[in-house]
């Protein structure tokens, strides 16, 4: 793969970009997309990748013309491998403090209180970050366009995700996967709740949304609300 390949970023809308994160399990390949919010004070990472990819990040972030040293935020979605795994290499690699910001029941989780919940030791030591800042529900980041907090346990019990009021985009984290642009469901090999993960699916229907980024699976844009609203009937 050429090194441009590698770098795949999307500009979603003004101050806000899907980034990519490729990585090899063996013959396969798992995409993932954290975001990126900004605006003229700050840039707010929402997920970080695996463990060992941040130089990768790096670069993602670059190509959306944003600096990395603007980076003033990060925001968990949850305390699963491959959203936390990216932190503790980005945080010893800024040139100044960054928060990091996750719900109050994945804190404990993410910073090794208590034992990651999927976690399986055989593949390395978990990682684990400090938590500066919780949110819950409904909270509003007054940044980068305004991002509402909405809590959506089920793949973990502290899953948070997040909508870009200023570009009608919603940033699922886990609470549901996506393929080809069709909003599918949770993950149901690595949802333990997967009526709860439902329920919170059906939060979605409250809020009017142009585009949705899911981490596994990518960018959907054809008829969102449409499909949240015929998904949260089949499972009511
Ligand atoms: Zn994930």
């Amino acid at each position: 793969m050429s090194e441009e390949g590698l770098y795949t970023m999307k500009q979603v809308a003004q101050g806000i970009a899907m980034l990519d994160q490729i990585v090899q399990f063996g013959e396969h390949q798992m995409e993932l997309h954290p975001t990126l919010l900004w605006d003229d004070d700050h840039a707010i990472l929402v997920d970080t990748g695996m463990p060992g990819l941040f130089p990768s990040l790096r670069k993602e972030i670059q190509q959306a013309g944003v600096l990395f040293n603007h980076l003033s935020k990060v925001i968990l979605t949850h305390q699963d491998v491959d959203h936390i795994g990216g932190v503790s290499e980005l945080l010893a690699a800024s040139e100044h403090p960054v928060e990091v910001v996750a719900h109050p029941v994945d804190k404990p989780y993410i910073e090794g209180e208590k034992p990651l919940i999927k976690h399986d030791p055989s593949r390395g030591p978990a990682p684990s970050s400090k938590v500066d800042v919780t949110v819950e529900d409904g909270d509003v980041l007054p940044y980068c366009g305004g991002i509402t907090v909405i809590f959506t346990p089920g793949h973990t019990p502290g899953h948070i995700s997040l909508y870009h009021q200023a570009s009608k985009t919603l940033i699922t984290g886990d609470a549901i996967i996506s393929n080809q642009g069709q909003l599918i469901g949770p993950n149901e090999n690595f949802t333990p709740d997967l009526d709860l993960a439902w329920k919170s699916i059906s939060k979605f229907t409250n809020y009017d949304i142009e585009t949705v980024i899911c981490y596994h699976g990518g960018l959907c844009t054809d008829n969102v609300n449409e499909q949240f609203r015929k998904l949260a009937e089949a499972h009511a």
